[in-house]
């Protein structure tokens, strides 16, 4: 079985925003999709190791920011290379609340919805959050940022092309289990050091696989 064939899935990039009573806090997901239109139901599943997924389990309620294909990818590297235990992720972010109080980051969407909780499914390492869409508001004509189009446009910033022909190429390809992205740095990957990150997820060496 080629398990790379789930690579080829298409899927947005949001912000998905709560704030409680003592918290404010965002992370990148991947995973938001629209499952019924009577009543409009939405799915969104994050890990359960993210504060975010604490937050909105205790809230029961999210704000979901839609990405522009054209947003700055600091916001990305922003809300999903850090975790809001450590920072406010807000801190000079300009955002805006929602009707349940939550947060949404208007100059960085096509579009921002507001959902509540209905019921959770624990998903091993994540929680599939089922959701009623209880707000929406058209920000921008523009499309919608694809997490392929963010993977292609922070490989074009982070690893230029070399001249490398084929043949030169050591050790094969190495792709990020996680994010996909594909290393093509002039160092070969196995003497990258060990303390290596994902320019793309931010994740070590040890999620690549070699193709
Ligand atoms: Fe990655």
């Amino acid at each position: 079985m080629d398990n790379t064939a789930v690579f080829k899935l298409s899927y947005g990039l949001f912000l998905a925003g709560v704030k409680t009573g003592t918290a404010l806090n965002a992370c990148v997901c991947n995973t938001a999709m629209q499952v019924t239109s009577e009543p409009v139901r939405l799915t969104v599943t994050l890990q359960k190791a993210n504060y975010t997924h604490d937050l909105i389990m205790e809230k029961r309620s999210l704000g979901l920011t839609i990405l522009k294909e054209d947003c700055d990818l600091d916001i990305i590297a922003r809300f999903g290379m850090n975790s809001g235990r450590n920072m406010d992720k807000f801190e000079g972010i300009e955002h805006t609340f929602d009707l349940n109080g939550n947060p949404l980051v208007p100059s960085a969407a096509v579009a921002v919805l507001s959902l509540n909780v209905y019921e959770t499914k624990a998903l091993g390492t994540h929680t599939m959050f089922f959701c009623d869409l209880v707000d929406a508001e058209t920000l921008s004509a523009d499309g919608p940022i694809t997490y392929d189009l963010y993977r292609k446009r922070k490989n074009s910033m982070t690893a230029p092309k070399t001249e490398k022909k084929e043949e030169e190429k050591k050790g094969g390809d190495w792709i990020c289990s996680i994010c996909h992205y594909k290393y093509d740095g002039e160092i070969p990957f196995e003497e990258l050091p060990d303390d290596w990150k994902c320019p793309v997820c931010g994740r070590g060496k040890e999620v690549f696989v070699k193709m």
